[in-house]
């Protein structure tokens, strides 16, 4: 565990970088520093690894004071990973990686093997391992910094914005890359992003800072997008923070309704009888897989003739935001809920996933030992 206690920075010129920080940041845990630019996120970070010396206050970890810890050994204790992967231009991905290993005294093979063990944890192809760093894409780099900060097995790892330089997509693969390697390593990893919804995908807490170095806001994800603490808080969420929250919540139990599913070859009667309002059923075919929708009326029981179905949604997987999202998309206004193989178990419409989402508030409210009356639930 890594405790900040009362800690402040003011740097040379008289910038107040951190301002009577206290954070406590636990083990096996994902732990957030995220704010806009200039608030001191870097600034936190590097003083836990002693690149930069508080003003005042104490930082401890496992309860020992890092002050009386030599730098040397502390930052081997500790994982570095920055924007840009900062690799060694002039050496082989393989020997970047060895590089800590190798400095703390392994035998080249053992470091190479060591390397090579790590290449594979972080989703790289062993093919790589004799290429330089210009030979790469940015999201391979950025794994290589990874792999280069696990080698020694360090149980802290210091994230600098490791994934703010490459494209959306590979983004998106290197946070759940991350939460991967995280789920079998359990490290107490500290990570820097200025963006929301990757302090959001990666944090187990989150630590919201404000300009001049200040705590706004230590919590979990979910309760920072339902209860944000201030203001800025919530202007630094943006406008669709109620739809993000969405994501924490579980289309487990979710209301489906399986009377209008109706595998391929059915009654054409009995469909029309089903719904006298025409309103859409669903096709599947003999598997339960689904085929398209149909308006029980007309339909001609052609399967080329159906509406395209869109994208599934898989029950217990996926969130009621996808749950949303596949409805909103969806022609008929109805999202298709499968199983993990694919099979439909029943569709859910809009209200039904909008009433989901008011009782989870009610149930939450309820929890919280607060008014339960639905228009504070509501909000
Ligand atoms: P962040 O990581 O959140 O962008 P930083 O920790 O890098 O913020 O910087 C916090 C503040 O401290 C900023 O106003 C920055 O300009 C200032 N700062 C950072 N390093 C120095 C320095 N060496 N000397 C003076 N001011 C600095």
């Amino acid at each position: 565990m890594i405790a900040i206690e009362d800690v402040s920075k003011r740097y040379a010129d008289g910038t107040v970088a951190v301002d009577r920080l206290s954070l406590q940041i636990p083990d096996h845990s994902i732990t957030v520093l995220v704010g806009p630019s200039g608030c001191g996120k870097t600034t936190t970070l590097r003083m836990i690894n002693r690149m930069i010396e508080p003003s005042s206050g104490t930082i401890r970890v496992d309860g020992e004071d890092i002050r009386n810890r030599p730098v040397n050994s502390l930052r081997r204790s500790m994982g570095y990973v920055i924007q840009n992967a900062g690799l060694f231009q002039h050496r082989t991905i393989l020997d970047n990686i060895a590089t800590v290993p190798r400095l703390l005294g392994w035998s080249k093979q053992k470091a190479r093997e060591r390397a090579a063990e790590l290449m594979e944890r972080v989703g790289l192809d062993p093919a790589m391992a004799r290429r330089y760093p210009y030979q790469l894409s940015g999201g391979q780099q950025q794994r290589v910094g990874v792999a280069r900060a696990l080698a020694a097995d360090p149980p802290i790892l210091l994230m600098d914005e490791p994934f703010s330089a490459v494209d959306p997509v590979v983004r998106r693969g290197l946070q759940e890359e991350l939460l991967r390697i995280q789920g079998e390593l359990g490290k107490a990893i500290v990570f820097v992003t200025h963006d929301m919804d990757e302090a959001i995908t990666v944090g187990d807490r989150i630590a919201v800072l404000r300009t001049g170095g200040k705590l706004a806001q230590f919590a979990a994800p979910d309760e920072i997008l339902s209860s944000p603490a201030d203001s800025f808080v919530e202007r630094f969420l943006g406008a669709d923070r109620g739809i993000r929250g969405l994501s924490f919540l579980s289309t487990e139990g979710l209301e489906l309704d399986r009377s209008r599913v109706f595998p391929v070859g059915s009654d054409r009667q009995e469909i029309a009888g089903r719904d006298p309002e025409g309103a859409p059923v669903l096709v599947t075919d003999a598997d339960g897989k689904p085929l398209g929708w149909a308006d029980p009326g007309t339909w001609d029981a052609e399967v080329a003739t159906l509406e395209p179905y869109g994208e599934t949604f898989e029950v217990g997987r996926d969130s009621l935001r996808v749950a949303l999202d596949r409805a909103v998309l969806s022609p008929t206004g109805l999202a298709v809920a499968v199983d993990a193989t694919g099979r439909v178990l029943g569709i859910a419409g809009q209200e039904t996933i909008a009433a989901a989402i008011r009782s989870d508030r009610r149930r939450r409210a309820a929890d919280a030992g607060q008014d339960t009356s639905p228009a504070k639930a509501l909000r």
